[in-house]
């Protein structure tokens, strides 16, 4: 429509993006369906690359490509390449309903103090920092760590409709026990009593939109925590490790508890797993190297990269400043960077290998009841003007999905 008969024509553009291939799922990017309002105007060629996560980790990557490969077609002077993201999610029956929020991941340890409450808090601020919108529920109701972690100490606010709203922190929407207990008397929990606390947390308040929730797990993989992951629609689950043995071998508990309750394992995080000296820079291998990447193997999960132990972390963690903002330059808020990307990754290919009629976009309904049961009805979040016709159940999907991995479009 654009130009004269000598410019490039849009099949011509749609055939050399043809050569970009998706590294993670061997597919091309026209044929994924993440090429969007290509316009061409003469010798100029303008066009979005959709993908199904902001924290894609080879965003640049593909960017670049497009722009050569199009670059490289006779008659073609300038490209305007728009990376954009439109997150992908899955639908789950029998879990509690979550209106809005386009995927739940857990972090899971088999013990307590490997650094999963850390994890969870940078990988939810990485992949806020690429854009994501993101929530982070403390579910560790044993030791709840999240609100000093982000400095956050305030009561959340109850909605007309007797919601109750995340505190926002950081720009992440979080929900804690820590927020609502007066002081420091530790509670007794009981199996029921912290099922019942999770499905409120799920399901009464109100997280509004979220391409990702992340939950903090209690630490362990008891009874317990197969409740939470049994309630919650888990579209997937890292797991958090040290390098040593013993730590390597609840890694393997922690596999076998969410194959239980079918959550797929997007992979191992290796925390600690090295120590760069402050002053001369030298590494040292504090335990022994490479556990997490071997168990991985062994395992037939990911492995999303190790995270080297740094005092600094301690240190943000303490102060309400999480490294990732306290000292983003860092080489462990690159690390954790380069988890969520992993992760998000993973995440990805998960949703797009899920069965056809899981695999889809998400389009939410105000006031989708639970289909299992738990969620409060009524007063969800407002779906982002796509629910018109869709108002007979727990969560829609409107159309496939046509699009894996985390370039992986829709
Ligand atoms: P968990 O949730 O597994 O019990 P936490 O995240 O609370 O563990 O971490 C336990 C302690 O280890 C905290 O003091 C935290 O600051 C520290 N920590 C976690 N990860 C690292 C790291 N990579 N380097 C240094 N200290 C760390």
């Amino acid at each position: 429509m654009f130009g004269s008969k000598s410019s490039v024509t849009s099949a011509q553009v749609l055939d050399a993006l043809k050569g970009v291939i998706d590294p993670d799922l061997h597919r091309n990017i026209v044929e994924l369906g993440f090429v969007k309002n290509l316009e061409i105007d003469g010798s100029k060629v303008k066009f979005d690359v959709d993908l199904t996560t902001p924290a894609c980790p080879v965003k640049e990557q593909l960017k670049e490509e497009c722009e050569r490969r199009v670059a490289a077609l006779p008659g073609v002077k300038a490209v305007a390449v728009t990376m954009t993201a439109t997150t992908t999610g899955r639908a789950f029956a029998g879990k509690v309903a979550m209106s809005g929020v386009r995927n739940v991941l857990a972090v899971a340890s088999g013990k307590g103090g490997v650094g999963k409450s850390t994890t969870a808090v940078n990988l939810a601020l990485a992949l806020r920092e690429r854009g994501a919108k993101v929530g982070l529920l403390d579910a560790d109701v044993y030791g709840p760590s999240i609100p000093m972690m982000l400095g956050v100490q305030k009561r959340p606010q109850m909605t007309p409709e007797k919601k109750i709203l995340p505190v926002v922190a950081h720009g992440l929407a979080t929900m804690s026990m820590g927020y609502l207990s007066d002081d420091n008397t530790p509670v007794i929990w009981r199996g029921p009593m912290v099922s019942g606390l999770i499905q409120q947390f799920l399901g009464v308040v109100e997280w509004g939109e979220l391409d990702y929730l992340v939950i903090d797990l209690p630490p362990g993989t008891g009874d317990i925590q197969l409740t939470l992951c049994q309630q919650a629609p888990l579209a997937g689950a890292i797991i958090v490790t040290t390098p040593q043995d013993v730590s390597l071998l609840d890694a393997r508990k922690g596999l076998k508890m969410f194959e239980q309750v079918n959550v797929p394992v997007l992979g191992l995080v290796e925390n600690m797993s090295f120590f760069i000296c402050g002053h001369c820079h030298q590494r040292t291998e504090i335990f022994r190297h490479g556990g997490g990447q071997g168990e991985s193997v062994r395992l037939g999960v990911p492995f999303l990269g190790e995270i080297p132990l740094d005092p600094e972390v301690v240190l943000g963690g303490d102060s309400g400043q999480p490294i990732l903002l306290r000292n983003p330059k860092s080489a462990v808020a690159e690390a954790y960077r380069k988890v969520a990307g992993a992760m998000a990754a993973q995440l990805s290919i998960a949703n797009a290998q899920a069965p056809a009629q899981n695999n889809v976009k998400l389009f939410w309904n105000a006031g989708s009841a639970a289909a299992g049961g738990g969620a409060a009805p009524g007063g969800g979040p407002k779906p982002s003007g796509h629910d018109h016709d869709h108002d007979h159940g727990h969560s829609h999907d409107s159309g496939h999905q046509h699009g894996p991995g985390c370039s992986h479009g829709h």
